[in-house]
């Protein structure tokens, strides 16, 4: 095993850090008090390519490497302190741009993927509803044929990117009621078609730059041509995207957990109490010693799938504990640096509870925490706790 990146990955990781800190995030603090999207942003992130890094240079993308896209992630979750701009891009990338290069035909890819990549669309995932969250299965959008079209009628909640997004993968009903995993199909809705409306906008309590809201579909008539992949094929292409989805969607995080280590040394080491510097006494020592033990780990899991991915390979077991373990270890790491920096890390001006805000949302999105450990526990061969369970 060699874990050394190479010096044009180096090079990369050193160019988008600088970009990132020079470039993004310089009104992080006022776009998360009015949940504003920042758009300024988002163009300039075309404009470096960080939309298209996964995308073969044919569609318009940079054509990165698995394992690449992930050292480049993480650099951008690094050097961006703008965690909601980032997770948009996740959305944008690992929600819809996945199922395009998996599962589309040379007519979809041509059609959304180049403007995807230069910022002019932007893409999202609409797969949860009001009453079918973790239970994918349990859906209640339906996409009825009528010629060439499908008819669409239902709403999705929680759409990362929603209100602003231009083209969304909708998982929808196409079989009988019921729990089988062939009655569901995958489409690629645009947002200007008639009866679909993206206007309603949820509040949230972080990663508040990434506009989250509901779609409403009613009677929208979808052209056949934007079905993905086969008709009753929706939820295995679901299963086979969630892989990229639940690793690569959380590599920023691993940079973002660095950052607020450094964060969480530096404060330790400069802040004096007693007489001696806060990081000499064992009990905040000890904290931040245990967030870069999950930093090492994390990296070498979300390696590890990039790896996986770069030969073809399956990753469901290793993506599924990457996105249980580092979810969970960046709200750690933001907990620790607010904890190690006392009242001024619970204070808005230093920023740090809004990364702990952020934080929160990562066990919840991609499939609750609770939800993929009962997905390991079948894949060790416990049955039934979570057959059909997803969440997007
Ligand atoms: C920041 C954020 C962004 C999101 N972005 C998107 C998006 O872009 N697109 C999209 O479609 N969705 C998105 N979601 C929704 C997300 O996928 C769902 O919230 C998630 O799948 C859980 O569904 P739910 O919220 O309805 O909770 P529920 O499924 O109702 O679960 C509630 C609680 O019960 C637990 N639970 C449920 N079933 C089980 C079980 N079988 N075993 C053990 N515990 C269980 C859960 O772990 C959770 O703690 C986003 C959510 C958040 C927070």
């Amino acid at each position: 095993m060699d874990f050394s990146l190479s010096p044009e990955q180096r090079a990369l990781r050193e160019e988008v850090i600088a970009f990132a800190r020079s470039e993004l995030g310089r009104n992080v603090a006022d776009g998360d008090r009015e949940a504003r999207f920042p758009v300024g942003d988002w163009r300039r992130c075309a404009e470096f390519g960080v939309l298209g890094w996964p995308v073969p240079v044919e569609y318009g993308g940079q054509g990165l490497d698995p394992l690449t896209t992930i050292v480049a992630l993480e650099a951008l979750g690094y050097g961006c302190r703008d965690n909601g701009l980032v997770f948009a891009i996740g959305n944008h990338l690992w929600g819809c741009a996945v199922y395009l290069l998996e599962h589309g035909t040379e007519e979809q890819k041509a059609r959304f993927l180049k403007p995807m990549c230069d910022g002019a669309l932007i893409g999202a995932h609409a797969l949860s509803e009001p009453e079918a969250g973790s239970d994918v299965l349990g859906m209640r959008t339906t996409a009825v044929r009528d010629g060439d079209h499908y008819v669409l009628r239902g709403e999705k909640w929680f759409v990362s990117n929603g209100p602003e997004a231009d083209v969304f993968v909708v998982l929808a009903r196409t079989g009988p009621p019921g729990r089988a995993q062939d009655a569901l199909s995958a489409f690629l809705v645009t947002a200007d078609l008639p009866g679909v409306d993206r206007s309603r906008r949820f509040g949230k309590l972080g990663l508040r730059t990434t506009p989250m809201g509901a779609v409403r579909f009613d009677e929208a008539r979808v052209p056949a041509s934007c079905l993905l992949g086969r008709e009753g094929s929706g939820y295995s292409l679901f299963g086979g995207t969630i892989e990229w989805e639940r690793a690569f969607m959380f590599a920023p995080h691993v940079g973002a957990m660095e950052r607020l280590l450094e964060t969480s040394v530096e404060y330790a080491s400069g802040r004096d109490q007693f007489g001696r510097p806060i990081g000499s006494f064992q009990a905040v020592a000890h904290r931040i010693a245990d967030v870069k033990i999950r930093l090492e780990l994390a990296r070498l899991i979300l390696y590890r799938v990039g790896w996986l991915k770069a030969r073809g390979r399956m990753a469901l077991l290793d993506a599924t504990i990457a996105k249980v373990f580092i979810s969970e270890s960046l709200v750690e790491a933001a907990a620790t640096a607010v904890e190690v920096h006392g009242a001024r890390g619970y204070l808005t001006d230093w920023g740090l509870e809004r990364e702990l805000r952020d934080a929160l949302g990562g066990p919840i999105y991609a499939g609750t925490s609770a939800v993929q450990r009962g997905v390991l526990a079948e894949l060790l061969g416990l049955r039934g706790a979570v057959s059909g369970a997803g969440g997007g």
